[in-house]
């Protein structure tokens, strides 16, 4: 279980510090940058925490079983929220970690089951994303809802909040992969193909590219209106997809003014 805490551990400091190194770099979105460091932090803490008590006693992946044991851990998440979070987030987290404990639990598991509106909970989306990583990196099944369509994460079963492309050695071109939100999972998909609703006509997938940041694009399906950020690794390898992105929000509000909806939120909860 140490090798594995370590391993997580490792993941989500990764991710802070890529976001720490780009908030130093003049640019736009050093107020999400700063705000994704801290939060992967708090995260990383959190599932650590919740490492352990898998290592303890065990962890079902049934979100309502291993919540009066992770709880305290997950809580950690909030605080951070509350205390560090954006202006417009503070106060709900703070109400929130006020709440008794019923309450809590009754509102993450209706973030853990529900569908897309519920998952525009943000607070408990980044609650719930320290104990599902957790639950990825101990191998132990989730125990959620699987929604109906092609490009749902295969851990989670939650539709993929970010794309990016890699190298990929001994093949020409770079490979397509999708990262989930939720858990962390990455994973490869076909390089024409709307996650969303399955469309594979690269006539009716057009994308976009900021010409501040080249590295970060839309990849946008005109079948179902849905988009997705995409990072491509092959022109910086150092990128982490779902931080990098952070920096073309300009890209994000582009989309949504054509009338795409993001296919689910990233980190600025855009
Ligand atoms: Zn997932
Ligand atoms: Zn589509």
């Amino acid at each position: 279980m140490t090798d594995a805490a370590d391993r997580l551990q490792a993941r989500f400091e990764q991710r802070a510090a890529r976001a720490e190194a780009l908030a130093e770099t003049p640019s736009s979105g050093v107020e999400p940058l700063r705000f994704a460091a801290g939060l992967f932090r708090a995260q990383a803490r959190a599932a650590s925490g919740v490492l352990q008590e898998h290592g303890r006693r065990g962890l079902s992946g049934t979100l309502e079983e291993d919540l009066p044991r992770v709880e305290g851990a997950l809580r950690s998440v909030l605080r951070f929220l509350a205390e560090s979070g954006p202006l417009a987030l503070r106060d709900g987290a703070t109400s929130r970690a006020a709440e008794p404990p019923e309450l809590f639990a009754a509102r993450l598991r209706t973030a853990w089951r529900g569908g897309p509106e519920e998952r525009q909970d943000f607070v408990s989306h980044a609650v719930l994303r320290a104990y599902a990583e957790a639950l990825v990196h101990a191998g132990v099944e989730l125990d959620r809802p699987r929604e109906p369509g092609s490009g749902r994460c295969p851990a989670c079963g939650a539709p993929p909040s970010i794309s990016f492309r890699r190298s990929m050695p001994g093949s020409d071109g770079a490979a397509r992969f999708l990262g989930c939100g939720l858990c962390g999972t990455e994973w490869q998909t076909n390089r024409i193909r709307c996650p969303s609703c399955g469309e594979t006509d690269p006539q009716r997938l057009p994308g976009w590219q900021s010409e501040a940041f080249p590295v970060a694009r839309v990849e946008a399906c005109e079948t179902c209106q849905r988009y997705v950020k995409s990072v491509d690794l092959s022109l910086d390898g150092l990128a982490v997809p779902e931080v990098d992105e952070l920096r073309s929000l300009s890209l994000d509000l582009w989309a949504v003014e054509r009338g795409y909806v993001r296919l689910e939120p990233g980190l600025a909860g855009v």
